[in-house]
């Protein structure tokens, strides 16, 4: 043991307890096991977060061929179990961050960390429409960076009138040879430099007032079908791919009240950009679970590695006071 024996009351005491499998918490897993820290990650009942729901990734370094995305999930794993990860595949059911040691339900089983870094992640909103998950991967997305290559000279429609919107409407329109942005209301709530860049755009044309009521095509999408939402009037639009950009919602539900958030749910660090720090000191934020703006699997890892070097760094300083 790096910091001190193990109390004796105490079975299950590790030096870091990583809540999240998705890259943020299995690179945090790699990083604190090589220093040599006992190192537990509450997996969740669905291990390896949002790359478990994407077939190729081509963009993360290291894969010239690409990989597919629970393939890059297992291999990380592995390579966390490689150097002693114990992993718990559940969800925690409830946390006490302030405590020391911090403590982390599973259920009725009871862990106590000195460290917590939390990598829990975030979901993308989906419209819960009959056909829309059958065709996920088959066309229909919630990641324009990812998969927007997949969609090259393709006629493709983005669905949101945020930021998000925004930004994967222009990435995809330097690949894809149309995009059609739905939007629901007669205007956006993006941010007006953001707004302007689209309706600039050539490639880009805008359906307000417009809802997607449903998926259409059988292996892969061949077209959504519209409902005008103040006329009724419903038309089937004819495009390659469907891209959700409604927003995304961090599993932030057990740190209510005990750690500070934005509007969203988002996490705040102390010190956003610099370190991964959160209020309560040996506590420590890794991945989409705080970041709003990059959502990527390689950024999500760098924040693992971060929170981990962090991680180690207080737990030292901890030791020698
Ligand atoms: P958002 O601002 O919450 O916008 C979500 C959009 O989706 C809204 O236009 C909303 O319509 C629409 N929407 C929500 N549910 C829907 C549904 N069921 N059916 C149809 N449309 C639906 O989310 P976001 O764009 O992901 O942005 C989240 C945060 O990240 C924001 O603070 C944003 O500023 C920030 N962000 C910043 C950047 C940047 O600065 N580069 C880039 C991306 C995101 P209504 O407008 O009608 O509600």
């Amino acid at each position: 043991m790096p910091f001190g024996p193990m109390p004796a009351a105490v079975a299950d005491l590790y030096d870091v307890i990583i809540l999240g499998s998705g890259p943020a918490g299995l690179t945090a897993a790699i990083y604190t096991c090589r220093a040599n820290l006992k190192t537990l990650c509450i997996a969740g009942i669905t291990p390896g977060g949002q790359l478990m729901i994407t077939t190729d990734v081509e963009n993360y370094p290291g894969f010239p061929q690409g990989v597919k995305g629970p393939e890059l999930m297992d291999l990380m794993r592995k390579q966390a179990e490689r150097f002693g990860t114990v992993f718990v595949d559940d969800d925690a059911s409830a946390v006490e961050l302030a405590s020391n040691p911090k403590k982390v339900w599973v259920g009725d089983a009871e862990y106590h960390g000195r460290s917590l870094i939390l990598a829990t992640g975030a979901k993308a909103k989906y419209l819960g429409l009959p056909n829309e998950e059958r065709l996920q991967n088959k066309g229909v997305s919630a990641c324009a960076v990812c998969d927007g290559f997949f969609f090259k000279d393709k006629p493709v429609v983005v669905v949101g009138g945020g930021d998000t919107a925004m930004e994967e409407s222009s990435f995809l329109s330097s690949l894809c040879s149309s995009v059609t942005i739905v939007h629901r209301r007669d205007q956006f709530r993006a941010s007006k430099i953001m707004q302007d860049r689209v309706l600039k755009n050539p490639k880009i044309s805008v359906v307000w007032d417009t809802e997607v009521v449903d998926v259409l095509g059988d292996k892969k999408v061949e077209g959504v079908r519209l409902r005008n939402v103040k006329t009724g009037a419903v038309k089937d639009y004819p495009c390659s791919g469907l891209f959700l950009a409604i927003g995304h919602k961090p599993s932030t539900g057990m740190f209510q009240g005990k750690l500070p958030m934005n509007e969203a749910g988002y996490l705040l660090l102390e010190h956003r950009g610099h370190g991964t720090f959160t209020r309560i000191p040996g506590v420590f934020a890794a991945g989409d679970v705080h970041d709003w703006v990059y959502r990527q699997a390689v950024t999500a890892a760098g924040w693992g590695s971060m929170a981990a070097l962090d991680a180690e760094r207080w737990l030292q300083a901890q030791a020698a006071t």
